[in-house]
């Protein structure tokens, strides 16, 4: 029996996944999308949606990616869970091991996309789950009439304080510069939100806690190196994120932060192979522009593939 071979395998169900999923469905071209854990990617933990467009007043996250895996299902997208370890380019296919097993197809679309990073600190890891979360949308009301902290000055810190204060009773946003990195709309809310405190120059170094869970975290002043301890029973960590690219970084060419290098079409350094979305170096990380790159990776691998018949 000869083995199958798909013309695309997408690793990842995000917008940028789905979205290229629906696009080769769509032009018929026979597709596997693996994903590792639960479809939608990041959007899932989001609350509200307010930039995405054609949803006036805003959508919940989880809703817009069941719209997104509805739409997909309509053109026939077959998904399938589980882990890729590998990739490897056999000249006109390539080899991806799912779960330890190999699977072919001509083309691959990488839509790993990213994960939070983390503060590296004492006890960070030992309270995760007692106390320090990385989703106030998952945790949040674990925090019901409690002090909470929020650690990041982004867009994804400012959303996820404003989140806290439907549970917390205070919310102490802590940055490590004297200005916030998250758009003027979502720092405007921010300000005018009684439940928000935030604490400048300042920079989470620490933790305390005991059996029962976290029971405080040390700040640092980043201006004259102060310490000082703020009791808080939660803390919400929103630094930024990391791509999911590490399984390919002696496959792929990535950048010094580990984002998988393309060109302005997608084409990553193997033949066939393309990236899109938040694992892919680009300058805005947005469902929107997440979008806009399935769309051009499914084109570009259909491109490929017409080419080469
Ligand atoms: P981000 O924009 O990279 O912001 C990370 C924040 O964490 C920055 O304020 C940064 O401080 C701080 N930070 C980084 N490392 C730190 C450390 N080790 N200790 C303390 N603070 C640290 O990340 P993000 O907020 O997760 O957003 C990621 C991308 O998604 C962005 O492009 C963002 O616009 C987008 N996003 C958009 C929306 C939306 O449009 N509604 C919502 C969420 C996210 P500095 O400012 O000093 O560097």
């Amino acid at each position: 029996m000869t083995e199958k071979i798909y013309d695309t395998l997408i690793i990842g169900g995000g917008p940028a996944g789905l979205t290229a999923g629906l696009y080769t469905s769509r032009a018929k071209l026979n597709t596997l999308l693996v994903e590792r854990m639960i479809m939608g990617g990041q959007v899932m933990t989001t609350t509200k949606v307010e930039n995405y467009p054609g949803f006036p007043g805003g959508i919940d996250g989880p809703d817009l990616m069941m719209r997104f895996q509805e739409h997909c299902q309509e053109f026939g997208l077959e998904v399938q869970y589980g882990e890729v370890q590998g990739l490897e380019d056999l000249g006109e296919v390539r080899r991806i091991t799912v779960d330890d097993q190999p699977v072919l197809a001509r083309t691959v679309i990488i839509t790993t996309g990213a994960e939070p990073k983390k503060l590296d600190i004492p006890g960070e890891q030992e309270f995760t789950g007692r106390g320090v979360s990385y989703c106030a949308t998952c945790d949040g009301a674990f925090f019901r009439d409690q002090v909470v902290a929020i650690a990041g000055g982004g867009d994804t810190a400012a959303e996820e304080a404003l989140f806290l204060t439907r549970f917390a009773k205070k919310v102490y946003l802590i940055h490590r510069r004297d200005q916030l990195r998250a758009t003027s709309i979502l720092q405007d809310r921010l300000k005018n939100n009684d439940k928000i405190e935030i604490l400048w120059n300042a920079q989470v170094t620490g933790t305390q806690g005991d059996t029962s869970g976290l029971t405080g975290i040390e700040l640092t002043d980043t201006t004259n190196g102060e310490k000082r301890l703020l009791e808080v029973s939660g803390l919400f960590v929103a630094i930024g994120v990391t791509p999911k690219a590490h399984f390919l970084a002696d496959t792929l060419t990535l950048d010094a932060e580990g984002y998988i290098l393309t060109d302005g079409e997608c084409r990553t350094s193997m033949e066939g192979v393309f990236a899109a979305g938040d694992v892919r170096k680009k300058i805005l990380k947005q469902i929107a522009t997440a979008v806009g790159d399935g769309a051009v990776a499914a084109i570009m691998a259909e491109k490929y593939i017409m080419d080469r018949q």
